[in-house]
């Protein structure tokens, strides 16, 4: 056997030596600038957020400034990820014939309406592979859209809506009640549905939902089933009252979207904390922008 000389087995070594990390693969993927969400449609994630501004909207409508790019860090990124992937999780494969709602098939694109997981085969013989769909809703009078993470016959005569979220194990395992944002948006779930035109609206509890949250931890010990859950479950009752504040915000970006003016804003001064975070606050402060449109004034 000829003997390998020393330099050429390290020339050999080197050059198979991997040239990246794992972690360096994943980051090409992951965070960095996105695209914000279109601002053309006003969804009901939108308004449920404590900063929402009807004025900030209108100004982006004005000045045609398009959407916000964001700057995602990658564990934040990972974050959404994986609790889109448990929300799917949930539906379709852990609720079982609970989950109701629209299903599409990823390999046929067959596509059914308003049942429990459906089974069968596509045509090619291949068992269906059922993704499910969000529930979505319409609010034409505020210019309002939203979608509903899950839908669950519980075996009561009406469907239950739910909002799905995973929560860090130190929120998860504090929490008592719904995040005000969780529970102002399943509460204008309710009312959205109560007063839209859908054909499947008397399916549904129109007077409580539910939150519910998974842990990406462990879990804790739930008290009701003497074991450690990664769940916790909360009702949400339907309280029209509590979304005065936001259905006027979102009918003041109705309203000038009508050609109305200008809504009033949040801010008190361009000092204020949200204010030195936004985009159009220069624009917003100018003088160039009266306020036409008093949203707290309006009636909804
Ligand atoms: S500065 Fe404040 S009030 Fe003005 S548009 Fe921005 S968020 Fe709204």
């Amino acid at each position: 056997m000829i003997p390998v000389v020393p330099w050429l087995k390290n020339a050999v070594l080197q050059a198979s030596k991997p040239q990246q990390s794992i972690i360096s693969v994943l980051k090409r993927e992951l965070g960095g600038h996105r695209a914000g969400r279109s601002a053309d449609v006003l969804h009901a994630s939108d308004i449920t957020k404590s900063d929402f501004c009807a004025r900030k909207w209108a100004l982006f409508d004005f000045l045609e400034k398009g959407v916000e790019s964001q700057f995602i860090p990658t564990a934040l990124d990972v974050t959404f990820r994986m609790g889109n992937v448990a929300e799917r999780l949930v539906m379709e494969e852990w609720a079982g014939d609970a989950a109701v709602g629209h299903w599409q098939c990823r390999l046929c694109g067959l596509q059914r309406t308003m049942i429990a997981k459906p089974n069968g085969f596509c045509t090619t013989g291949v068992r269906h592979r059922w993704g499910y769909r969000q529930f979505v809703i319409e609010a034409p009078e505020y210019g309002l859209s939203g979608a509903i993470d899950g839908i669950f016959d519980v075996g009561a005569p009406h469907l239950l809506i739910a909002e799905i979220k995973t929560l860090n194990p130190t929120d998860f395992d504090t929490i008592v009640t719904p995040q005000p944002e969780h529970r102002l948006r399943t509460n204008l779930y309710l009312k959205m549905l109560a007063e839209s035109n859908s054909p499947y609206k008397d399916k549904f509890n129109l007077s409580e939902a539910r939150v519910l949250y998974i842990s990406r931890g462990y879990g804790k010990m739930n008290a009701t089933w003497n074991e450690i859950l990664p769940f916790r479950e909360f009702v949400v009752k339907r309280q029209d009252s509590d979304l005065k504040e936001i259905l006027q915000k979102a009918k003041a970006v109705k309203l000038s979207r009508e050609g109305q003016g200008m809504p009033t804003g949040i801010c008190a001064t361009a000092l204020d904390k949200i204010a030195k975070k936004c985009v159009v606050c220069k624009e917003c402060f100018s003088g160039t922008y009266p306020a036409k449109i008093p949203v707290s004034s309006l009636s909804v």
